[in-house]
């Protein structure tokens, strides 16, 4: 299907936020968490869908470019008014249907989109009544995609908690890992859902640590960017 590029957001030095138009006549439908397809000469590469499903008709994507990659430098060239061959919406980590435990995200850098998606689905349903956890690794306070968003989300739903942590920020609230901070909050081992997403070193470390806090595979799902 085809997508017309409808905004573009430059929202940090090298992550722009895009917001599609999907030309269809039947609505584009999908869940939080899901990703779609782009298509650019002849490469294909998945991109999760940062917002909730929502009246607008438009999908937000937020990417960071590679710049020695193949598709993200095209994508920096595009402007509003282009249009992009997208698949429907895919992927298997959504929320289960019943909300029965606390759920923890884990991500760094834009592996945070899909859990913009999802966590902003959970909070506007009014519906939860366990914790939510976001715990958003990034280098340097300059680099957390959407903080307002998040701090003020933390500010007005007392069940979600908005937890980020810098490895390379000199005076940061919480530096290092996000590792640590997830350990740290299920010291006691409680039942919970853990979302993870991001690159493969990050992914690879939290599935071994979450195995050796006990947790099992039911328990936890990931998404990685690459491999
Ligand atoms: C399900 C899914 C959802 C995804 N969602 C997003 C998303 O929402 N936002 C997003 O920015 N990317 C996302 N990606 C990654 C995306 O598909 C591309 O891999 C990425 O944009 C690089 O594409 P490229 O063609 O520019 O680079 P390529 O030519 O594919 O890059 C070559 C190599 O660089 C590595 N690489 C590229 N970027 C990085 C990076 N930042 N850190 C570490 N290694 C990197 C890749 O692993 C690969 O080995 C997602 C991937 C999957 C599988």
């Amino acid at each position: 299907m085809q997508a017309v590029i409808d905004k573009i957001i430059q929202e940090t030095d090298s992550v722009k936020r895009f917001f599609l138009k999907p030309k269809s006549d039947q609505e584009f439908r999908f869940l939080p968490g899901q990703f779609i397809t782009i298509r650019l000469q002849d490469s294909e590469r998945s991109y999760s869908i940062a917002n909730p499903p929502n009246d607008s008709g438009l999908i937000e994507l937020c990417i960071v470019l590679n710049p020695g990659g193949k598709v993200t430098p095209l994508l920096w060239k595009m402007e509003p008014g282009n249009t992009i061959e997208i698949s429907e919406a895919l992927g298997s980590m959504v929320l289960p249907e019943t909300w029965e435990k606390d759920f923890c995200f884990i991500c760094t850098g834009t592996g945070v989109a899909p859990f913009r998606s999802m966590i902003g689905h959970l909070l506007k349903s009014g519906k939860l009544k366990h914790n939510v956890y976001l715990v958003f690794g990034n280098r340097y306070d300059k680099d957390i995609l959407y903080k307002a968003e998040f701090e003020a989300w933390d500010m007005q739903y007392e069940r979600f908690h908005f937890i980020p942590v810098l490895s390379r920020e000199e005076d940061a609230k919480r530096k290092g890992y996000v590792h640590a901070v997830y350990e740290e909050i299920f010291t006691d081992k409680r039942d919970a859902h853990f979302y993870v997403c991001g690159w493969e070193a990050m992914c690879k470390e939290a599935r071994h640590r979450l195995k050796a806090m006990g947790y099992n595979r039911k328990q936890y799902t990931f998404e990685q960017y690459d491999g």
